[in-house]
């Protein structure tokens, strides 16, 4: 890395992962210098460890991370990786971003550090066994190790069934998906009338036609009171892995390493049952607390910030084209809200738009193909593969109105 005295880049993209690639891509064919930094050794992001079945095939993240490095290579964008950016600050001019190799100013940064998980502790989790569910999957889909034989996922969201899918695949047998103990920590994640729920709003979204069409059952029966009568005690089988909302994780056991973990029945709101309590033999387990936007960044920029719990938490205020109200700062991918790889693409490619459209280096029709940026956006999302909550849209929206609101009182 060279320092700052150069003169400063027209786009610097920290973040190497579907969106941040993208974002290069497109600003490189309208003739920005784009650098990319990433903390990871390779380029590509989580989805160097996603694999998804859709209409009979395999989207292959991985795959889909070495098209865009080699497409990025073809229009010389600088990809670096292997080192942090911690600060970022304004000069009158433009940004100076720093970072665990030096200094470089850009006249433009585009912040896509994507996500981080919720940890979700429990009793024995610190035992070698236990593992974030993110870290099962780039085990078993980066490194090709498999995270052990026997396991069980605690937490039972949209991140938790996909990777069990794609563990189940590789030959890891799964015994099932279990909520956390109850207790403030866990809070609603532990109640299987509140899961329940929130699975039901996602099913109708879901990738899954076994999942859609429990949806639409319980849809069809009213309350999810109801359906959760109906939920067979041993669990739904989910993908070949039983999904058991009806059962927590009271501790995982073991003197070394993890043996196994002791199980017990919920009642419908939540509470243990005494006395149902008994251990399962496992030889992993991996915590599924869910996803939030890893955003520090933005904070540190000087950005704005609200606060939406469908976008997975808080959020840098921006507007429906990638802009913060900070001039030349734009985010994209899942720092603005948790959604799949494609919708983080989109979202790349409109934010590198967006900075072109300013530098006024779209040519002659820059708001036609703005337009069409936007339209990608709401295309992509609407068919997205996985969606990880519901209500997405409408939280977007309003964070664009606030965007607004904030900007008129700064006239
Ligand atoms: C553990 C985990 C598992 C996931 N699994 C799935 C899945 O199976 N299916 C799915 O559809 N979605 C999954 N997601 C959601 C996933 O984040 C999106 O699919 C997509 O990868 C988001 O793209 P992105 O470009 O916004 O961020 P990412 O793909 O997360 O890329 C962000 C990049 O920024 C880099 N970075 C972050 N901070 C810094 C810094 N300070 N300095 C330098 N580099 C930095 C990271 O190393 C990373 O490479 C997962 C997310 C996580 C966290």
């Amino acid at each position: 890395m060279t320092s700052t005295s150069h003169k400063p880049l027209d786009l610097l993209i920290v973040g190497a992962g579907p969106a941040g690639l993208s974002a290069a891509i497109v600003g490189a064919r309208y003739g920005l210098h784009v650098l990319v930094l990433d903390e990871f050794p390779e380029p590509g992001g989580r989805m160097l460890g996603q694999f998804h079945e859709e209409n009979g095939g395999w989207w292959v993240g991985k795959r889909e991370a070495e098209r865009l490095v080699a497409e990025c290579k073809a229009l010389g964008v600088d990809i670096c990786c292997s080192l942090s950016v911690y600060g970022i600050t304004r000069t009158d001019r433009h940004w100076i971003v720093r970072t665990t190799q030096g200094s470089k100013s850009a006249v433009n940064v585009l912040i896509a550090t994507g996500a981080a998980e919720i940890p979700c502790p429990c009793p024995g989790w610190t035992l070698p066994g236990v593992m974030s569910i993110g870290a099962a999957q780039v085990m078993t889909n980066v490194h090709y190790v498999k995270p052990g034989e026997r396991g069980l996922i605690i937490g039972a969201n949209m991140l938790a069934l996909a990777i069990a899918r794609e563990l189940a695949v590789s030959g890891v047998v799964l015994i099932g998906i279990v909520l956390p103990s109850p207790g403030p920590l866990a809070g609603a994640d532990a109640s299987p009338r509140q899961q329940l729920k929130r699975l039901l709003g996602l099913a109708s979204l879901a990738p899954s036609t076994l999942l859609r069409i429990g949806g639409k059952l319980a849809n069809s029966l009213g309350l999810a009171g109801v359906a959760l009568r109906l939920l067979p005690r041993k669990g739904l089988n989910i993908w070949g892995v039983p999904l058991q909302l009806r059962t927590a994780a009271v501790s995982i056991n073991g003197e070394q390493q993890v043996e196994s973990v002791t199980l017990a029945n919920l009642t419908h709101d939540g509470k243990m049952i005494t006395g149902s309590e008994r251990e399962v033999k496992v030889d992993f387990v991996a915590l599924a607390g869910g996803l939030y936007p890893l955003a520090e960044l933005a904070a540190v920029a000087g950005c704005p910030f609200d606060f939406a719990v469908e976008l997975g938490g808080h959020i840098p205020l921006h507007d429906e084209q990638m802009r913060t109200p900070l001039e030349g700062l734009y985010v994209a991918g899942n720092i603005t809200g948790i959604e799949s790889a494609q919708v983080a693409m989109a979202q790349g490619r409109l934010a590198a738009l967006s900075i072109c459209g300013e530098m006024n280096r779209l040519g002659e029709y820059p708001d036609k193909l703005l337009q069409d940026g936007l339209a990608d956006v709401r295309q992509v999302r609407a068919s997205a593969l996985i969606q990880f909550q519901p209500g997405i849209s409408l939280a977007r929206e309003q964070i664009y109105q606030k965007f607004r609101a904030f900007q008129e009182t700064r006239v």
